[in-house]
């Protein structure tokens, strides 16, 4: 006997036919002798919705007031789930994130666990029951307020749970039958890989595949705890995370590129005319550092002899665009900078696979492909196993479609999404 965690997305339990769809996948796991604990989103794009909700009521919601309304969103699911099990016969009982012991630091909208203590959780296993879990959410160790853990999050509270609880695997259950290519909504031609290391899923998450949290991946590498990613609405294995590829993978033979990720969450803020003197790169960047947002790609550009002045371009979330606007204001006097840009028209496009390593070459046809599709590259940055450019938003899915073919990852069979809405 197991101990299996399982983690539903929104698209899963959209509705009540979709609540008892799950439901008896979980039973079947139970009867199958195993031990079962699951972690649930909100049903749909519920989040959103409360989202657009908070946002009629006020522009600025404090962050305390919208974790406290979006934990809302996990807490109807995991009670109707917890029923719909009952209904089939077996005992199920559901629990907050602050319940079942994610304890987390006080950062609301993206908090980072700092501790899992599943007491209740062994419990509830030990007395038979089917554990439901509410994803997303965590209880403050400093404010005892709750609060979520970034967009996607559920993936990453099912990940601590399992690692918490020493399970054999963390299923995560989605709307499609595994990590692909590339988003199969966008390419519909992607080809299902068979594993992902962990390393290429980071950068695939990072990089805004949110078929996975990033965090969930960090953490199910630090604890090589294996993710089997797979649809809640078929039987097909799906897509195994972990360490290494098997000996001989038929993927991992071919293929030097795994995945290509896009994302358009990103916003572009040029600092224009900067003052190229020690110390004021630090300036700018502990200024926004000071307030947890998260930067991305930075590009600086050599002074101009003549003037002594430089440009800074840097990346961030869209949803922080504001807020680091404001920010870099307050210092302008201070840094002496001429003026500010701020772009959200852009999307980010990476090309992720270990293979580059050992293969010269990726980055020449990748921007040629690029070029060939008429795109303009705008910002460029690389590890040792990705290569993203920033682009115009409207030419992304253009851009994800012509690498997909320079790198020969089309397939003939079409890719299924059963469901969601994208959003
Ligand atoms: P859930 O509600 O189950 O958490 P998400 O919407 O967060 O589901 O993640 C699943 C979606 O991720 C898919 O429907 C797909 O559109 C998108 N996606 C993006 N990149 C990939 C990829 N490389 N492989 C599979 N899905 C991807
Ligand atoms: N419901 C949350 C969201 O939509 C968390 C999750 O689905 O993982 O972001
Ligand atoms: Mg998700």
């Amino acid at each position: 006997m197991g101990l299996i965690v399982q983690k539903y997305g929104g698209s899963s339990v959209a509705d009540a036919e979709g609540l008892k769809r799950v439901a008896n996948r979980i039973v079947a796991t139970k009867k199958a002798g195993h031990q079962v604990v699951v972690v649930v989103s909100a049903m749909g794009d519920t989040t959103d919705e409360l989202i657009d909700l908070a946002n009629q009521v006020t522009p600025m919601p404090t962050g305390r007031e919208l974790d406290m309304l979006l934990t809302a969103g996990e807490r109807i699911s995991m009670a109707l789930l917890a029923m719909a099990i009952g209904n089939l016969g077996h005992e199920a009982m559901s629990f907050t994130g602050s319940q079942a012991g994610v304890i987390t630091d006080s950062t609301h909208g993206k908090a980072r666990i700092i501790d899992v203590a599943p007491g209740r959780i062994r419990e509830a296993l030990e007395g038979g029951h089917i554990a439901i879990v509410a994803g997303f959410q965590g209880v403050s160790q400093d404010t005892n307020d709750v609060t979520t853990l970034g967009r996607g999050g559920s993936d990453t509270t099912a990940v601590a749970l399992a690692a918490a609880l020493d399970a054999d695997v963390c299923e995560i259950y989605t709307d499609v039958d595994g990590v692909y290519s590339a988003d199969p909504r966008v390419v519909p031609s992607a080809r299902k890989l068979t594993t992902v290391t962990y390393e290429e899923m980071l950068e695939l998450a990072a990089s805004g595949a949110k078929v996975l949290h990033l965090r969930c991946v960090e953490y199910a590498r630090r604890y090589n705890l294996p993710i089997h990613v797979r649809s809640s609405f078929s039987n097909l294995e799906g897509t195994w995370i972990v360490n290494d590829h098997p000996e001989g993978a038929e993927d991992m033979e071919q293929a030097i590129i795994s995945g290509i990720a896009h994302d358009k969450s990103e916003a572009k803020i040029t600092i224009v005319g900067v003052p190229d003197r020690t110390g004021v790169a630090a300036r700018i960047f502990q200024s926004i550092a000071d307030s947890d947002i998260n930067i991305d790609m930075i590009v600086q550009n050599v002074s101009a002899a003549a003037t002594g002045l430089t440009d800074i371009s840097f990346t961030l979330p869209k949803s922080d665009g504001a807020e680091a606007t404001a920010l870099l204001k307050d210092i302008q006097g201070e840094i002496g900078f001429a003026s500010l840009l701020y772009d959200d028209q852009v999307g980010k496009l990476s090309l992720v696979g270990a293979g580059m390593r050992s293969h010269p070459g990726v980055t020449a046809t990748f921007f040629a492909c690029l070029a060939d599709a008429g795109l303009n590259i705008e910002m460029i940055s690389t590890s040792e196993i990705r290569i993203s450019v920033i682009v115009r938003d409207t030419d992304l899915e253009k851009g994800v479609k012509a690498a997909h073919t320079a790198f020969e990852l089309d397939t003939t069979n079409e890719a299924v999404v059963y469901g969601g809405t994208g959003r």
